[in-house]
């Protein structure tokens, strides 16, 4: 686990994942920051505990159970297939490399616009809300955007500035639908990041919002 994320989600954010009651893309880029983060790691613990009692729950809900990632003890076979993608490099943080059978290699990225692309991840049927991962060339700018609701990205690679700072891998910007922002990609490394959102994002610029039927964000 990294000792250098420097972001980290709400603590709103986490004691919702905690509780079980996090939209599942949400709670997707929760467990993915959270097997990053030593830190939230901790404090999703103690979370959980208090969940417990204040629920009078005689079990604990094992971390990840929110959302249908795999590292939970029913699920061997999925958590070796993580270790293995981990073992070989793998970049994508395990729930997230097990739940999709996913390494960086085997991303069919699409090419949204220039210095653009993505991969959606499907949600399970009859669930709202967005989750993909995204690829931004060195120095690009996305088209600056509001939220219809709660948006969440981690970076897995690269970096992203925005009006709020800089974002590094490991490191999850939480947002709700008061933020609107621009992100621009490390001007040398790019960004890949994993982004998930409730509802699709207002896009304020006529370019956004000539994209916006054609990406689905
Ligand atoms: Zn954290």
């Amino acid at each position: 686990m990294s000792t250098t994320i420097m972001r980290h989600p709400d603590p709103a954010t986490l004691m919702n994942y905690a509780a079980g009651c996090l939209a599942e893309p949400l709670a997707a880029v929760t467990a993915a920051h959270i097997s990053m983060c030593g830190e939230c790691h901790a404090e999703l613990a103690g979370m959980e505990l208090l969940c417990a009692a204040l629920l009078s729950k005689a079990e604990l809900v094992p971390i990840g159970a929110a959302m249908q990632v795999p590292c939970r003890p029913a699920d061997v076979s999925s958590c070796e297939v993580a270790r293995s993608l981990i073992d070989a490099g793998n970049k994508l943080p395990a729930p997230i490399a097990a739940a999709f059978q996913l390494s960086f290699e085997t991303i069919r990225w699409k090419r949204l616009g220039p210095g653009i692309w993505h991969h959606r991840l499907p949600l399970s049927p009859g669930v709202g809300g967005d989750l993909r991962l995204l690829k931004i060339g060195p120095g690009r700018v996305m088209p600056d955007h509001g939220h219809g609701g709660s948006e969440l990205t981690l970076v897995l690679d690269g970096a992203y500035n925005d009006e709020t700072g800089s974002y590094r891998r490991g490191d999850m910007q939480d947002v709700d639908e008061t933020v609107e922002h621009t992100p621009v990609a490390d001007k040398v490394t790019g960004c890949i990041c994993l982004i998930a959102s409730e509802r699709p994002a207002r896009f304020k610029s006529l370019v956004g919002k000539l994209m916006q039927p054609w990406t689905g964000m």
